[in-house]
């Protein structure tokens, strides 16, 4: 028990933004902070951190509460554990009375798991500096590796008695029960001490709590497995631990890096080189849960490669699982037959951070050199290269980012770019699942809009590099004028407009949204932009405090247009409108052929998923024996889309690819 007094103590001292902030890196914007909300998954920030009011609130899942709320919903933990957690923080005082074995019975099977493992941790500790033997072989086997004093504490490394049940008496004279030791796997079921004539290095979780251990054997003899994990239990799963993480957190969130290697010695070597900013996968591949760990803190990850050929190539494999979580992968290879550990020992610290920033590559260029060293000039090998490094690049859920990858990797392969968008593009179509708002493309067309009887999943590509070609445009010619004649009936308009004001009358005109919901916030900005000052100002959002929008600003005002590329047609945007009634006439240059261009290739593939997407219910409908009136309904609406995609192909000159 806690009295009332130390309570309000631990209430007055502990600081929200310093709690979230072990958990969640945070930004200062005001008076407030904001981050990525630790309880929901989310691309932009939307949990906001008040440090006057003592409170925190997701705007997205809508959790609010203060300290100790936060501790209790992101712990996991009972409100006595959140206090006590901000206690040991604060370095608070608590006054309370021995627990008894019966108390220890009464708490939950899990708090019962972090008490003995709590003790068993302090025994370890205890016997390596205290005891002859823990000295004798534990101390100086971490000695003999060059592990500092000072190191072998911050890592609270231990030392387990080579005699089989020391561990075991000790905690039954403390009055554990032999239950939860070998439920915690500190024993086994021989009644022995699992880690006994080991080493000793402990896991901690994220909030700083030991939930287990990994013990290395020091004499051969005594047990043929070298290293030993605990057991899964209710407080360690091996696949959402990182070893080192709590140590790291905060170098990583300050460098916004985070180094990762193999084994639990070479973190604490690099630790000890200064680099503190690197945690452990203890040898097995990354799970999605610890790839969310990192992401709480950086997207920028770094792998350390032992330098063994054959390892590389198994290793390479498992990067796909942080390209898919919008991870930016650098690697780092290591000279032959060294490891993180070896090679930080044999250099200086200054040596150690030279290398690494010189041999720092991008992913994407290492992977393609790595096989296509591999493949030599073998055709048939270098197109196996091809289809996989295309495979890796469609993971990448950013597009930009996706853009720059496809640029190097092209130049690395000596295939086309574009050749490679629309390999790595078809890789999406047959991989995305998504719903498209059905509705609006009925309503662009004007065919009645009705709501869908069955289920509208389209595998779709959406409009996306249309989208993108879009805001390029108005990023960089957005308040150059285009002249305009419209002639309608029997009335004729003459138009002075921008290409920003001629792109987004179409896409409102034609009620389109666009579906990256960043492109839609930057589109609906600068439209807001032309209605206050008539122009648009795209400079704005490259100070965004948005990185998703000042990093997309950055991207399309850098990269130079390339008017070549799309290939210019005679007068299109006349063409295209004679048949839709209007008349048209433009002026002949480059720049309004690509933009009404850019335009017409959006429609038409907004068109293309819906006439998918009705094509597929079409058949669902046929399968499941819909009535009748709905499938003539489907029939109509494809015959529909039929008719304006063809007008729109034979404008730039393609045809109606039957599907
Ligand atoms: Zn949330």
């Amino acid at each position: 028990m806690i009295d009332d007094i130390t309570i309000q103590r631990i209430l007055d001292t502990a600081r929200i933004d310093e709690i979230v902030s072990e958990f969640v890196t945070l930004k200062k914007r005001g008076a407030n902070f904001t981050g990525l909300c630790p309880f929901h998954n989310e691309k932009t920030p939307s949990f906001s951190v008040s440090p006057v009011k003592g409170i925190y609130k997701c705007f997205g899942c809508g959790k609010a509460g203060n300290a100790v709320n936060f501790l209790m919903e992101h712990e996991h933990i009972s409100y006595p554990d959140a206090l006590r957690w901000l206690a040991r923080k604060y370095h608070i005082d608590i006054q309370e009375k021995e627990i008894s074995v019966e108390e220890i019975a009464k708490r939950d099977e899990r708090e019962s798991l972090f008490v003995a493992t709590t003790f068993a941790h302090e025994y370890f500790v205890d016997f390596l500096h205290k005891s002859d033997e823990g000295k004798a072989i534990g101390l100086s086997y971490f000695q003999e590796r060059g592990f500092r004093e000072d190191i072998i504490k911050r890592f609270e490394l231990g030392y387990s008695s080579e005699k089989g049940d020391t561990f075991l008496n000790h905690a039954l004279k403390n009055g554990y029960k032999k239950e939860i030791l070998l439920k915690a796997g500190l024993i086994n079921k021989g009644n022995f001490d699992a880690f006994s004539g080991r080493v000793i290095f402990p896991i901690h979780n994220l909030s700083g709590r030991v939930v287990g251990f990994t013990g290395r054997i020091l004499k051969k003899e005594k047990s043929p497995v070298k290293y030993f994990n605990s057991p899964e239990s209710d407080i360690f799963h091996k696949g959402k631990i990182l070893f080192g993480l709590f140590l790291a957190k905060k170098s990583i969130a300050d460098k916004d890096k985070c180094f990762l290697v193999e084994g639990n010695t070479d973190v604490i070597s690099l630790h000890q080189s200064g680099i503190e900013n690197c945690v452990a996968s203890s040898g097995t591949a990354l799970t999605n849960d610890q790839i969310a760990l990192v992401k709480r803190f950086t997207k920028n990850i770094t792998i350390l490669y032992d330098g063994d050929p054959a390892g590389i190539k198994a290793a390479l494999r498992g990067i796909d699982l942080l390209l898919e979580e919008g991870m930016h992968v650098k690697v780092v290879l290591l000279p032959d037959g060294e490891d993180p550990d070896s090679f930080s020992r044999a250099h200086s610290s200054s040596e150690l951070f030279e290398f690494l920033e010189k041999e720092e590559k991008d992913f994407f260029a290492f992977k393609t050199k790595v096989l296509l060293k591999d493949a030599g000039k073998d055709p048939v090998k270098r197109s196996e290269v091809l289809n996989d490094i295309v495979r890796s690049l469609s993971l990448v859920p950013d597009n930009i980012l996706r853009s720059l990858y496809i640029k190097e990797c092209s130049r690395q392969l000596k295939v086309e770019e574009q050749l490679m968008h629309s390999e790595v593009a078809k890789r999406i179509l047959s991989k995305r699942v998504d719903n498209y708002s059905y509705t609006r493309h009925a309503e662009l067309i004007s065919v009645q809009p009705h709501t869908p009887q069955l289920p509208s999943i389209v595998d779709d590509f959406y409009a996306e590099l249309q989208e993108y070609e879009i805001l390029r445009l108005i990023f960089r010619y957005g308040n150059d004028s285009i002249h305009t004649i419209i002639d309608k009936e029997d009335e004729t308009k003459e138009i002075n407009e921008t290409v920003a004001q001629f792109i987004i009358q179409e896409l409102l005109n034609d009620e389109l949204e666009l579906k990256n919901l960043v492109y839609q916030r930057v589109f609906i900005h600068f439209n807001e932009q032309l209605k206050q000052y008539g122009k648009v100002e795209p400079n704005e959002f490259v100070y965004h405090s948005d990185d998703e929008i000042h990093e997309l600003a950055a991207n399309l005002l850098s990269i130079p247009y390339n008017k070549a590329r799309i290939k210019g047609q005679s007068d299109i945007l006349s063409k295209y409108y004679k048949r839709i009634g209007i008349h048209v006439k433009t002026e002949d240059n480059q720049l309004k052929n690509n933009v009404s261009e850019v335009i017409i290739r959006y429609k038409i593939k907004v068109l293309e998923i819906a006439r998918k997407d009705n094509t597929e219910k079409l058949t669902m409908a046929q399968e499941s024996k819909a009535e009748e009136n709905i499938i003539n309904q489907l029939f109509m609406e494809i015959n529909s889309l039929d008719l304006v995609l063809n007008q729109l192909y034979s404008i730039i000159g393609q045809v109606l690819t039957q599907q």
